[in-house]
């Protein structure tokens, strides 16, 4: 036996957690969690239920008030309290959750679970810091103020290629603001979201404030948002899903905030330093195996520095060391699952049919046969309205296009649906500031391509969804905001009567 997390005992009462315990679903249907890097399952259990819904649903809506109630100091204290148990969890949390999504322990212990710590912490401080316009007579005759509010129970859903993290950036605002939320995991990785859940009530935060139900999208999902106690529904997925997601919550008029797919272009002009544009194409298109939705996945290189940068890009992708993610050696793990290995592998085969494919392209045999695994993959040739350049691949998948005039480089980045995230790569102030100006995407990098900041927002322009994660621009989801005014005249009839009494 090796010292991995050992989920099946450690989930053994369910993977449910709702008013603070865990418990079973009771949907009557199994769920496999899958380590990718072996096929082996390592958790079975029972997928919730729409009855389990409502339970968390109720749990949250009866924690509500005394939540709600908390001073921003208190609420502060407590998620103070969450991050550092969170720390001391650290190496339990990574092991889990580079067992469910085969990623390497090297960026699960150095990325994921550090960067949710640091949110947990940036969110408690944040709690106590909301923000509004300063009182003020605006109008003469009344003191108006505005109040920030929590707007009660929010419904969450959130994806697998982030579990911990993206379960972090759904809950830390929304119980920061006084809210409590009902999250729901992809149903394929639920481990780290029930940790978490239980490292919160661990920190005293009460039971209710933040539950979690492992079930199938269709259904749990669905119930979920469209429930009538839940406010406001917070998602993270693809762009599919989320149109399904807008539907229903639109119709009950519930207030959404949709982080949905992106395909970032990697924009190279010709004045780039090349060694750090290839260094940083190669770790920005396969960092978390390319399932990552800010992953550089075009790369346009102006003419002069295309065969260069498709030749080292090339030779740098073939020296990533695709692996065992519980090896200290390894850089790149294997898919989330075969099924999305299989997904992947599609996309490069059609292209073979109109491009070239330059390196890798294949799964890996050997000792990793077994495992969802496939190279990095690098694709040149292929036209701009082409599958592997328009629709999102999430893989370790980059296409390398030329383009000849800046204003042409700056059009083929913004010629897509989405707009979650871009970089571009020049030693010039002038160009870079253009393309930050003119590039149409909610995050873009100069000269570098990935990193994130609790302090900073993220999410997505067109396609890529509406509304900010992290940072305190996430609370004008997460907070209703409430216009106070008071009469300081104490007049019984007004000025502006005049419009219903005429001038008597
Ligand atoms: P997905 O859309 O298939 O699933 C996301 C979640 O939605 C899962 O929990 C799933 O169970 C649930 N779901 C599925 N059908 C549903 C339905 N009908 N109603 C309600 N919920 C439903 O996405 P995925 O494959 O898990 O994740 C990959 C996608 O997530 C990619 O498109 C990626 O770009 C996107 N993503 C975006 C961001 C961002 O910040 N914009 C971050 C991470 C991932």
């Amino acid at each position: 036996m090796d010292d991995r997390f050992q989920a099946q005992d450690r989930f053994a009462a369910g993977a449910q957690y709702i008013g603070g315990r865990l418990r079973a679903g009771t949907s009557g249907r199994t769920q496999n969690v899958v380590d990718p890097a072996t096929g082996t399952t390592v958790y079975s259990y029972e997928l919730a239920s729409t009855a389990d819904v409502d339970d968390a649903v109720a749990a949250a809506r009866a924690a509500f008030p005394g939540w709600a109630a908390l001073t921003p100091g208190e609420r502060s204290d407590a998620m103070h309290r969450f991050a550092a148990v969170l720390a001391e969890r650290a190496e339990e949390i990574a092991h889990a959750e580079s067992l469910q999504c085969g990623k390497p322990v090297k960026l699960t212990t150095e990325f994921d679970v550090p960067g949710t710590v640091d949110n947990t912490a940036f969110f408690a401080g944040a709690a106590r810091h909301l923000e509004g316009r300063a009182a003020a007579e605006y109008s003469g005759d009344h003191t108006s103020y505005v109040r920030r509010e929590p707007i009660g129970v929010v419904g969450s859903i959130a994806p697998w290629n982030y579990p911990l993290q993206m379960a972090a950036w759904k809950v830390l605002p929304a119980i920061a603001a006084g809210n409590t939320i009902v999250l729901k995991p992809a149903e394929i990785t639920p481990l780290t979201s029930l940790l978490f859940a239980e490292a919160a009530t661990e920190a005293g935060i009460p039971d209710g404030v933040f539950n979690v139900v492992s079930g199938s999208g269709k259904d749990v999902g669905e119930h979920l948002v469209g429930h009538p106690d839940v406010v406001m529904t917070s998602f993270t997925g693809s762009t599919a899903v989320g149109r399904r997601v807008a539907e229903i919550a639109t119709a009950s008029v519930k207030r959404l905030h949709l982080e949905l797919g992106g395909k970032a272009p990697f924009v190279v002009f010709d004045d780039a330093d090349l060694a750090a544009a290839v260094n940083g194409a190669v770790a920005g298109a396969l960092i978390n195996t390319g399932q990552d939705c800010t992953a550089a996945t075009r790369a346009y290189v102006q003419r002069p520095l295309f065969d260069a940068f498709v030749r080292e890009t090339a030779a740098l992708m073939e020296t990533v060391r695709v692996g065992d993610p519980f090896a200290p050696g390894t850089d790149l793990g294997p898919l989330v699952s075969h099924a999305h290995r299989d997904r992947v592998a599609g996309f490069v085969e059609r292209a073979r049919a109109y491009a070239t494919v330059v390196t890798g392209g294949e799964a890996p045999g050997g000792d990793l046969k077994d495992g969802a695994y496939y190279l990095p993959t690098l694709i040149t040739g292929a036209a701009q309205d082409s599958e592997i350049v328009r629709t999102e691949v999430f893989g370790p998948v980059l296409v390398v296009l030329p383009f000849d005039t800046d204003d042409e480089g700056i059009a083929l980045a913004n010629d897509t649906p989405f707009g979650l995230a871009a970089s571009a790569w020049t030693r010039d102030v002038f160009r870079a500031n253009r393309a930050s100006r003119e590039i149409k995407a909610g995050c873009v990098w100069v000269n570098d391509h990935i990193p994130i900041i609790s302090e900073m927002p993220h999410g997505g322009y067109k396609a890529s969804g509406f509304g900010k994660d992290m940072s305190a621009y996430s609370f004008d989801e997460y907070t209703q905001i409430k216009h106070v005014m008071y009469d300081n005249t104490a007049v019984v009839r007004k000025d502006w009567h005049r419009t219903i009494f005429g001038d008597r």
